[in-house]
């Protein structure tokens, strides 16, 4: 059996990604079911891809025969400059998602464009050093105030395109068809479904 072995000890994505692609001829490790040893990246690039990469490159050295994935997410705010993009996690306050909610709204004060979009990557290295870039993207508006359920980051001030509500509002299920995680899932289903094919 195919093994991949993800660059996260993250429960929620590591289930997210289980599900996405079940079915697949592949066994899936979390990093720390895999190796016994520790590995910190210091995620110190301007772009997603870049800290993805290195997320994954630094797994490489540790796993022999096996994918091995990361992912990198950010929310880009045309207003801002791409602002919080590659710091979303930590723009205000480390992981604090009240204070980088507030540190957004309080920078949008007064301005009419409100566009922005979130973006995942992941970043897939085959067995046999193959490397390969997949992208999510979900478009969308930054709303004037919190609406429905802090769910996780910036969820209660992002309206997605074409819908008149926040990602704070929607059930998970709703949230997953047209996220920018969920593109990026589908469009890395697809990818492994080639990959192993060929191999
Ligand atoms: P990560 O790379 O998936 O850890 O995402 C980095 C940061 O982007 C998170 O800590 C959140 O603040 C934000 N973020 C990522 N995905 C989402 C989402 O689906 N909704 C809201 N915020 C998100």
């Amino acid at each position: 059996m195919n093994k991949l072995i993800l660059s996260t000890d993250n429960k929620n994505k590591i289930l997210e990604i289980k599900e996405a692609l079940q079915g697949l001829p592949l066994s899936i490790y979390a990093k720390s079911d895999y190796l016994t040893e520790k590995i910190d990246v210091d995620e110190k690039f301007d772009t997603l891809e870049e800290n993805a990469k290195a997320k994954a490159e630094a797994l490489k050295a540790y796993v022999k025969d096996a994918y091995i994935l990361s992912d990198d997410t950010g929310l880009f705010i045309e207003a801002l400059n791409g602002e919080p993009g590659v710091h979303s996690a930590r723009y205000a306050k480390d992981h604090n998602d009240r204070a980088n909610i507030d540190k957004v709204l309080d920078k949008l004060k007064g301005k009419d464009n409100r566009s922005a979009y979130f973006k995942t990557i992941f970043y897939l290295i085959t067995p046999q050093g193959e490397e390969r870039v997949i992208e999510g993207i979900c478009p969308g508006q930054i709303l004037k105030e919190i609406q429905g359920k802090e769910t996780f980051g910036y969820d209660p001030i992002f309206q997605p395109q074409g819908k008149d509500f926040s990602f704070g509002q929607m059930t998970l299920e709703e949230k997953n068809q047209i996220s920018h995680r969920g593109k990026a899932l589908k469009a890395l289903k697809k990818v492994f479904k080639e990959l192993l094919i060929e191999s």
